[in-house]
């Protein structure tokens, strides 16, 4: 095929896929919380890339350390030993249940090598038809065609059909559901400790410890996605260090690198044990200026007072979000969360508050229209998070 000659004439922005139903709006520079757009207009930033950059937009240690070894050594594939992977592995094992760390370059990545882990681990130790994955509704893992299949939202699988087999799905919180569903052919059952892109579901204690009986008891693994709710997203570390069960196999990436793509599935000694060396593998995964990014980050929210002042700054969001709640009753349902993950659920859809706040410069989060979705960065301060609220209850007053 020859090359098309109306290149020129046509918009570039046309070029790019349109996976996306993007904001009328281009971004040129961040900085901390802020954002600034083409004409220097300049927004606080709710989204953080999608709970990504927790450290605040071009953190200034994360970027040294990338731009020093940028010069140092960018790349060498997984046949050889690095020193930063090293230095990120050793730091994750040492602040969780983990003995083991496999590293790829997003959330969908350390997913699928969770799911091929259960896998062999269901192959190896009880035959080749232990091999389900028990998951559950209103989930999110990604959009490889094996962790859509363990999402429970139908409306992300539409159209990709045939899934690969071997995905059930349970309601969440529902332990007797679970139980049901468990069986001779349950290899795991994993879920988001907290669902972060069905709209911030907290998990009860009570159906995560079912859960972890359940595992036990047929000899499957428990496996915890934190993509979203880990890295100190919830005022610890991981989310799981607020619940009373621990994980045999964890899924990090989202704020991992700080931007810079990276994940990361940790298990234990023995579930890990059975990737064996040549059964999985990925060329990215791990590379030096990724795990230089990840290991700032780790020092930096397992430094003192980090996580702290994240549970504080929860706090302080969350009781001014439940106070607009008291005070718009018949437009706030519920305020739901933990830590810097929090969600407000509206009694009926406002589909525009989203665009008015960014208008206002506040970029935030908005599923269905219904579900508000906070997430800022980490750093967020005092102030910001009162700027915000400010804002939000004047839109909220002229809503109806
Ligand atoms: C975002 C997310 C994923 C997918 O991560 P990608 O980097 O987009 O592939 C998986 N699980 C959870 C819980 C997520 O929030």
């Amino acid at each position: 095929m020859t090359k098309k000659s109306n290149n020129q004439e046509r918009d570039p922005a046309e070029s790019v896929a349109d996976t996306y139903n993007r904001f009328p709006v281009k971004f040129i520079k961040g900085r901390g919380t802020r954002l600034w757009d083409e004409s220097g207009k300049e927004y606080i930033d709710l989204v953080a890339g999608i709970a990504v950059c927790s450290l605040g937009h071009c953190n200034e240690a994360v970027t040294w350390a990338v731009q020093k070894q940028m010069e140092t050594l960018v790349h060498v594939s997984n046949l050889y030993w690095t020193v930063p992977q090293i230095q990120v592995a050793s730091l994750l094992t040492s602040h969780s249940f983990a003995d083991k760390v496999f590293f790829c370059n997003s959330g969908a990545e350390s997913v699928e090598a969770a799911i091929k882990i259960c896998r062999r681990f269901g192959h190896a130790t009880r035959g080749p038809d232990c091999y389900e994955v028990i998951c559950l509704e209103g989930s999110f893992h990604g959009r490889t065609l094996a962790t859509v299949s363990a999402t429970g939202q139908p409306i992300y699988q539409k159209g990709f059909e045939p899934l690969p087999p071997g995905f059930i799905h349970v309601p969440p919180n529902n332990s007797m559901a679970l139980k049901l569903a468990a069986g001779p052919r349950t290899a795991a059952v994993i879920m988001e400790p907290i669902q972060g892109e069905g709209g911030i579901r907290v998990l009860e204690d009570d159906f995560l410890m079912t859960a972890r009986q359940v595992c036990d008891e047929l000899g499957a693994l428990l496996v915890f996605d934190e993509v979203q709710a880990g890295m100190g997203r919830t005022g610890t570390l991981f989310a799981y260090q607020q619940t009373p069960v621990i994980p045999d196999v964890m899924c990090l990436a989202k704020a991992l690198g700080n931007g810079i793509p990276i994940g990361a599935t940790l298990a234990t000694r023995e579930a890990m044990s059975y990737l064996s060396p040549g059964s999985h593998a990925s060329t990215f995964g791990g590379n030096p200026i990724a795990c230089a990014a990840a290991k700032v980050v780790m020092e930096t929210m397992t430094a003192d007072g980090f996580l702290e002042g994240v549970r504080r700054k929860g706090t302080l969001l969350r009781n001014e979000l439940e106070r607009l709640g008291e005070k718009h009753k018949g437009l706030i349902l519920e305020v739901r969360g933990r830590g810097l993950m929090l969600a407000v659920e509206f009694t009926r859809p406002i589909p525009q508050l989203a665009t008015q706040l960014l208008e206002e410069g506040f970029l935030v989060l908005l599923g269905q229209g219904v579900i508000l979705r906070l997430v800022p960065p980490l750093i967020i301060t005092e102030e910001e998070i009162k700027d915000f609220i400010q804002t939000l209850d004047r839109l909220l007053m002229e809503q109806d």
